[in-house]
């Protein structure tokens, strides 16, 4: 599917067990890389929320197509639990090919931030799956005018400006997260979830009789992020990663006919 969001497009495909990328092409990243569709290869970073193979089996077709086409290794964030047995399993594939193959992996705890670009930076932060997962957060830098100029006309602020005085105060901003996959926990505990610009956010499940699915195997079902409806200040949410018990027209259909009046124009099912 393809989406535009403001000032960014998100590509991608998002279905539990199959295949979950979500590829932000003016931010050149990857948020999780599934089974590496060709047009990936020269995506420089790699972002992945957790290893399993929906969401990370990716990255060997990423360094070996990188590779042939004598690019440079990209970057790929993983969670620092994973590192060691991706080394591994890099190492092996390269060995059956008889190759060498470079690669870049850097690992990720919960609460690293990573300078991005001169305008964002990346969180990481903690979310509740089966296995080491960590949800991402990009903050964009904005630029104001500090509080006590914002009374000055235009001429003054030359003025000032003329005179080398700072007038401007600069914030980051949660703009993008994504959750990755995760029960609705980190929902609750993280205020910028619900606040950044686009929330791209999990929903595996969505009928009342896979409830209990959804908590045993650690995923979000409609009802947790329709009991929060409130909450979400979000300009766009998009609900992904649905079970495939469910058909495309279904979910869609599903989705309008629960989810509250003031989600309505946010929510978009993303697969
Ligand atoms: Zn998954
Ligand atoms: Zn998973």
């Amino acid at each position: 599917m393809f989406v535009k969001c403001g000032n960014v497009s998100i590509e991608g495909v998002s279905r539990s067990t199959i295949e979950t990328y979500f590829y932000i092409k003016e931010l050149k990243l990857t948020f999780d890389i599934g089974k590496c569709p060709f047009h990936l290869t020269p995506v420089p970073n790699v972002f992945l929320s957790h290893m399993h193979g929906d969401h990370a089996m990716g990255i060997y077709y990423y360094l070996s197509h990188r590779n042939l086409a004598k690019m440079v290794p990209g970057k790929i964030y993983l969670p620092e639990e994973a590192l060691k047995d991706t080394e591994r399993v890099i190492d092996s594939f390269s060995s059956l090919e008889f190759v060498k193959r470079n690669y870049e992996l850097i690992p990720l705890a919960v609460g690293d931030k990573i300078e991005y670009d001169r305008d964002h930076v990346i969180e990481t932060f903690a979310t509740d799956h089966r296995i080491p997962s960590l949800g991402f957060l990009i903050k964009k830098k904005k630029t104001k005018l500090k509080l006590e100029f914002i009374n000055k006309s235009q001429q003054e602020i030359i003025e000032m400006k003329k005179k080398g005085i700072e007038i401007t105060d600069t914030t980051f901003e949660p703009y993008i997260t994504y959750v990755g996959d995760s029960t609705i926990k980190p929902v609750d505990e993280y205020d910028f979830i619900k606040q950044s610009e686009i929330l791209i956010i999990e929903c595996t499940f969505l009928t009342p009789e896979h409830f209990d699915q959804a908590e045993q195997r650690k995923h979000i079902h409609l009802k947790n992020i329709i009991d929060r409806a409130e909450q979400f200040k979000n300009k766009y949410i998009l609900l992904t990663h649905f079970s495939m018990r469910y058909s495309d027209d279904m979910i869609r259909e599903y989705i309008f006919n629960h989810i509250p009046e003031s989600l309505k124009d946010r929510v978009i099912a993303f697969f």
